[in-house]
């Protein structure tokens, strides 16, 4: 039998705003538990929520980007359930009035594009977060990010495969970075998604019953959750068996999801309107507003980068495909000159190392000032690019400055025609036999020389002098 499986991912965009949806309390992270919290988000009784409209501009901002009506006037709901880290007993949301409606994506597939179009993207608050492992036998709440502004963006069911999924969030972080509504973190949870899977046998019109696996928070997770389930799904029906629809958890350690809860003990949210708020209304002025202050996307920075810094549209692509890369990029082109150079840095060394620690380069110790002067050094033949990647291994593990580093470890290249002239000598006279090989043909030996010159100078000497005076001392 021939299957085909059908993917909706609803994602999670924590918004950057300075404060919550409903209250003046800070989103800061990573604050001590439970003191970004007001008496609004703490839900008690008699207090009244009142909206931040920067979340409504960043929220509008992405529905621009993605082609999508933007509903001037939205309303909020109220979804009820019970649940420790949800002190009101209901949260915010948008369900029949979104902020966000429709729009498309495009996501590059093995040479050739595809377009995943969304169905909505609305406004509502995050809840607070349960802690199980702190307090031997007692459950701990942290209300920190209770009320932080999410986007939740609830895509059709058009991706095929876990592939797809992954593009579709790479594209979502790349947008969601770009427009700065959010700064993107995974590993903080300001963006994740849920994967609803189903299956059904090659050519079926009607969608096959679905599975929901819970808030993955990273690109790597996406795709081994989804694989997994896909493969536990057509077990079962190749087996003569029914998917069963149910909320499910994707489990790192084990590699495997396994059921949170099903459809059966669901809950019914009974929502309504949210009577402690006004439909939001957000003016022409204010649309106009946010389209004259657009941030620059991917595509115009690419065109920017070949044109102001003279760069081939293939390397302008690959900077630009990263917001933070890009930024890194930008700031140090205002240090350097030699942009082709910093590019090549960042398209290789920088990053193959970022690859490597799977970080993104603004938790790394770099920063552009550095590989501005790193660029500067190599250009000015003060190292050559060989010790140069030896000095950014340093900058990696240590943050040390170029200069600092090519100071205390003495690194400075070797450019004084004399004394390079000097080892030469002494090279020539060591290896008698090699120069006479060389001189009756064998040339392939010039690179031994050169190499000898470089043991002798620990690598510090430029390889072009040295270069240019051997040849001069082995002419026939
Ligand atoms: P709910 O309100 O239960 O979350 P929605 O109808 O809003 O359900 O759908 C949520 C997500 O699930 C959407 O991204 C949608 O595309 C996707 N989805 C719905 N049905 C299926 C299905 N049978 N298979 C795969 N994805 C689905
Ligand atoms: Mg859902």
């Amino acid at each position: 039998m021939s299957w085909e499986t059908v993917i909706g991912l609803e994602t999670h965009v924590q918004l950057s705003t300075k404060t919550k949806l409903f209250s003046r309390a800070s989103t800061a992270f990573g604050e001590s538990p439970n003191t970004n919290v007001n008496l609004i988000d703490c839900g008690l009784p008699g207090v009244l929520p009142s909206i931040n409209k920067e979340a409504f501009y960043k929220a509008i901002r992405f529905g621009m980007a993605v082609d999508a009506q933007i509903n001037q006037t939205s309303i909020f709901d109220r979804k009820n359930y019970f649940y420790a880290d949800l002190p009101k007993g209901y949260q915010i949301t948008q369900m029949d009035l979104p902020i966000v409606l429709g729009g498309s994506i495009e996501i590059a597939i093995d040479n050739s594009v595809k377009t995943i179009n969304i169905t909505r993207a609305h406004l509502e608050e995050d809840a607070g977060k349960s802690i199980h492992d702190q307090f031997d036998g007692y459950s701990a709440i942290d209300l920190n990010r209770a009320g932080t502004p999410l986007l939740e963006i609830v895509s059709e069911p058009e991706i095929s495969n876990a592939k797809e999924a992954v593009a579709y969030m790479k594209v979502m972080h790349q947008l969601v970075t770009y427009l700065e509504v959010s700064d993107g973190n995974m590993a903080q949870g300001s963006l994740r998604c849920d994967a609803n899977i189903s299956i059904r046998k090659k050519g079926d019109l009607e969608l096959g019953t679905r599975t929901e696996i819970k808030n993955i928070n990273s690109f790597k997770f996406i795709e081994k959750a989804i694989n997994y389930e896909i493969k536990r799904q057509i077990k079962i029906l190749e087996n003569g068996k029914k998917v069963v629809q149910e909320t499910r958890l994707y489990d790192s350690a084990k590699d495997e999801t396994r059921p949170m809860r099903s459809k059966e003990f669901a809950n019914d949210y009974r929502y309504f309107p949210e009577p402690d708020l006004l439909p939001v209304v957000i003016s022409d002025q204010e649309m106009q507003d946010i389209k004259d202050n657009f941030p620059e996307l991917p595509k115009d920075k690419e065109a920017r980068y070949e044109k102001d810094f003279k760069l081939s549209s293939y390397d302008s692509k690959i900077l630009a495909s990263s917001k933070s890369m890009a930024d890194f990029f930008e700031d140090a082109t205002k240090k350097t000159k030699n942009f082709s150079l910093l590019s090549n840095w960042m398209i290789g060394e920088i990053s193959a190392f970022l690859n490597k620690e799977a970080i993104e380069i603004n938790e790394s110790k770099l920063i552009p000032n550095n590989i501005a002067m790193l660029i500067n050094r190599i250009d000015d033949q003060t190292i050559s690019g060989k010790i140069g990647k030896s000095i950014f291994e340093e900058m990696c593990s240590t943050g040390e400055s170029p200069d600092q580093i090519i100071e205390s470890q003495g690194l400075r290249q070797l450019s004084d025609d004399g004394e390079i002239e000097k080892l030469i000598d002494a090279v020539i006279e060591d290896h008698s036999k090699q120069v006479a090989a060389y001189l009756d043909g064998k040339e392939k030996l010039f690179g031994f020389f050169v190499g000898q010159v470089m043991k002798l100078t620990a690598g510090k000497a430029n390889p072009e002098t040295v270069n240019k005076i051997l040849k001069e001392k082995l002419k026939k």
